[in-house]
């Protein structure tokens, strides 16, 4: 079998013209300029690298952004007051804080400052727990980004089993409830999982969410299974980046497959836009 790419590049173009043209329809009917405040705490290149793509896609889709660097060594009042700050900004309807933040500063209390209506990247314990209760919130970018390249090709989640490898606050555990809460029957592995390749061999849909580079191989894998792959990592001598899992052999096997890059990456960015300006729109209408 050969698998059939599930292209995130191509589908999160499609996803940023549509933004963009939202963006036009919001700023024409309500005059309301859609605004994202990216927080970055110390000097972090992969961080730096991230923020500055997301303000430039943002700059792309008409979105204001403005990036805040703040030194490593910041206190946590600091940070907290800039917070506020961005919270009582009516100019500023997303705030980001990119994760992670430098150690000494709490992490869990500084995404628990940001207003729920204006945290967009959705990783704080309110909009986490939002998705245990089902309530309105905006889910996080990079799972909401992976349900929705499931979505734009039109793959079944309902009662499908769902494994998901890896289960950081970020990425494994808000779309393993993502899954659920779509209904599927979801399994989380982490690294204290036993016989990891039967766990993975139950997947229908498998979401790798690691970063080992190609962890799971083909022969893992359930004949059929919808494959993506959330995991970015740098491996010496590669021009590029790999996966969490061998795409050559997973590719014989699996029905349909992310690439990486290409996959997962560029749907984030997507999604980061998508939740600023549904904040936008909630703030304009009220
Ligand atoms: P993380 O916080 O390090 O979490 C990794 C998870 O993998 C942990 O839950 C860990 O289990 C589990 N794990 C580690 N080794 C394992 C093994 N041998 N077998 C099974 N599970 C294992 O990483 P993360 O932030 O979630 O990121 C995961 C990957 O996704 C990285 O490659 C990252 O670069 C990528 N990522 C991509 C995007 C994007 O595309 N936009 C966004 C975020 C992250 P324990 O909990 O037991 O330690």
């Amino acid at each position: 079998m050969s698998s059939e790419l599930l292209d995130g590049s191509k589908t999160a173009r499609e996803i940023r013209s549509e933004i963009k043209f939202e963006v036009e329809a919001l700023i024409a009917r309500t005059g309301v300029v859609p605004g994202l405040a990216a927080v970055l705490v110390g000097h972090d290149p992969a961080s730096e690298t991230y923020v500055a793509m997301k303000a430039k896609a943002c700059a792309a889709a008409g979105i204001a952004s403005e990036t805040h660097q703040v030194p490593a060594n910041a206190s946590q009042s600091d940070v907290l007051d800039l917070i506020r700050r961005l919270n009582a900004d009516g100019a500023i309807h997303g705030i980001l804080v990119q994760h992670p933040v430098p150690h000494g500063l709490d992490e869990v209390e500084i995404l628990a400052a940001v207003d729920p209506r204006k945290d967009v990247d959705g990783i704080s314990r309110g909009s986490l727990g939002a998705l245990i209760t089902q309530e309105k919130a905006f889910a996080a970018a990079t799972p909401k980004g992976i349900i929705e390249l499931l979505d734009r090709y039109s793959l079944p989640i309902e009662g499908k089993h769902a494994v998901v490898v890896g289960r950081s606050i970020i990425l494994g555990k808000p779309v393993a409830l993502l899954l659920l809460n779509r209904h599927a029957t979801v399994t989380i592995a982490h690294s204290r999982t036993q016989s990891l390749a039967d766990v993975v061999r139950l997947a229908d849909i498998l979401v790798a969410a690691v970063g080992k580079a190609e962890l799971i191989t083909g022969d893992m894998i359930k004949p059929g299974a919808v494959v993506v792959d959330a995991g970015y990592n740098r491996v010496p001598g590669r021009s590029h980046d790999v996966g969490d899992v061998h795409f050559e052999s997973a590719c014989e096997v699996a029905a349909y497959i992310t690439p990486v890059p290409g996959g997962v990456g560029p749907m984030t960015i997507a999604m980061l836009l998508r939740n600023t300006l549904d904040a936008a729109i909630q703030h304009a209408d009220g």
